[in-house]
């Protein structure tokens, strides 16, 4: 039987400009398995830009590491060892389990090495090394630059925020007037949602045009930004200059210094008034769940009560325009969690049960066992009766207890990949509920390679599965 391979790809930042897409690495490895004779059992692909980032969580890359561990697959085929692994730590993760079992396979398309060798191994412990160093420098290059345009006081180079004019320095006269009625609302009792609502109704606060929702964090930043009153922000926190006070920016205030706090005070009392609120959550399909109309990942995010008193914060997925979507497609989240997952069951269960059919079908070489078993007996029994010489039976039996030890590792190993197959499925939704969040996507991701979630009609209140397409993979 052929041995099954993991195709693993991923886009890097350069990649489109070499045309080197997913498809392309893709096909590209899956011409190499063939011409190697390996069965590519499945395709893992992430989509992350960066690998070198620490924090950068690559699921499938994750996904592959525990099938690799669990026998589903043999071996790993990359386009190089770039797009595999660029931090040491993932790769020896990877390397762990080359090391753990000999017999599993590797290739690259470009060759760069083979973490199947001793060799390989050392060889690519030193280019992730390389690599990470460079990315590194690189990184800290840009991030140096950031902060001396910050410490002199520029704009951060994006798009201008809402208030000021596109050079970002100009105020836009008829913006900052809203900005300041909204902060006296705020100032008066009035809740940042309703603010939102209000503004959304208007078409304000919109940095670019075609933008239609807006987010209720978006709206809290817009009338508590320190940029307002001058304050120059670095990664999120106010920038102080060497005496310890904060660096003023180019352009020209909306908020005297007195103004923002007074906002900035406001909101913050809140936020102790009712925590939890903006606690962050991890949301079972984020990620994976994308938008029927603009196919854009959509994420999880917290509802706020219509009654401020009431505990229980429902979540949703929504096609988020902060996140590059169209922002047409919401849905409350609960339901589409629990179908997802009961149709995910139902096809491992299915899976499963196809897979005890094969298990049916024994060992290939039982019946080699037990000749082979059977010979030695005969041997010995034959040298017990004189029929033939110790000497003859000492020379005929090292051959055949070699070949009965080889056949008997080759038995257990069958059977733990067998079992290890079997382990791997979660038959209820309770065993489903209690797995760690990175698991149960895990699992999801077994099955599926996406959610589209497309959109409900107007006032359509009641949760229709049909509108939930499972994309298989
Ligand atoms: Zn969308």
């Amino acid at each position: 039987m052929a041995l099954k391979v993991a195709v693993y790809t991923r886009i890097s930042r350069d990649d489109e400009g070499d045309g080197l897409g997913v498809a392309r690495q893709r096909e590209d490895c899956e011409r190499l398995a063939d011409l190697r004779g390996w069965a590519v059992a499945k395709i893992y692909q992430d989509n992350d830009v960066s690998a070198y980032k620490r924090n950068v969580r690559r699921p499938e890359f994750e996904l592959m590491l525990s099938d690799l561990a669990d026998g589903l697959v043999d071996g790993v085929v990359s386009y190089d060892l770039d797009r595999l692994a660029r931090q040491p730590k993932d790769l020896e993760r990877l390397i762990d389990l080359y090391d753990e079992r000999k017999r599993r396979v590797f290739a690259t398309v470009t060759n760069d090495v083979n973490l199947g060798t001793a060799d390989g191994r050392t060889m690519a412990r030193v280019m992730v090394a390389f690599a990470n160093k460079s990315s590194h420098d690189a990184s800290r290059r840009i991030q140096r630059k950031h902060l001396e345009l910050a410490r002199q006081g520029k704009p951060n180079g994006g798009p201008a925020p809402y208030g000021w004019q596109k050079d970002g320095r100009t105020v836009d006269v008829v913006a900052a007037e809203h900005i300041r009625a909204a902060q006296q609302l705020l100032l008066a009792g009035v809740r940042i949602g309703t603010i939102r609502t209000d503004w959304q109704r208007r078409g304000l606060g919109h940095p670019r045009e075609g933008v239609t929702r807006l987010p209720h964090h978006l709206v809290e930043r817009m009338l508590t930004n320190p940029r307002l009153c001058g304050y120059r922000t670095y990664r999120g926190e106010i920038l102080l200059a060497d005496d310890g006070t904060p660096v003023i920016g180019e352009w020209e205030r909306i908020n005297t210094v007195e103004e923002w706090e007074a906002v900035c005070a406001v909101v913050a009392e809140r936020k102790q008034k009712y925590p939890g609120h903006s606690l962050a959550r991890k949301y079972l399909l984020s990620g994976i769940a994308r938008c029927g109309l603009c196919h854009s990942k959509i994420r999880g995010q917290v509802v706020r009560p219509r009654n401020p008193d009431s505990v229980a914060a429902k979540f949703s997925y929504q096609c988020s325009v902060v996140n590059g979507g169209c922002g047409k497609v919401a849905r409350v989240g609960g339901p589409v969690d629990e179908f997802v997952i009961s149709l995910v069951l139902a096809e491992q269960r299915e899976r499963a049960a196809g897979a005890t059919v094969e298990e049916v079908e024994p060992w290939a070489n039982a019946s080699e066992l037990a000749d082979v078993e059977k010979d030695i007996a005969d041997l010995t029994q034959a040298a017990k009766a004189k029929e033939i010489t110790v000497s003859t039976l000492l020379q005929l039996l090292p051959d055949l207890e070699r070949r009965r030890d080889e056949l008997k590792l080759e038995r257990g190993r069958f059977s733990k990949a067998r079992q290890q197959t079997a382990a791997l499925g979660v038959d209820s939704l309770e065993d489903f509920l209690v797995l760690p969040i990175e698991r149960q996507q895990a699992l999801i991701l077994h099955s599926l390679s996406a959610v589209l979630i497309h959109p409900a009609g107007r006032g359509r209140r009641k949760f229709d599965p049909r509108l939930i397409e499972p994309v298989w993979r």
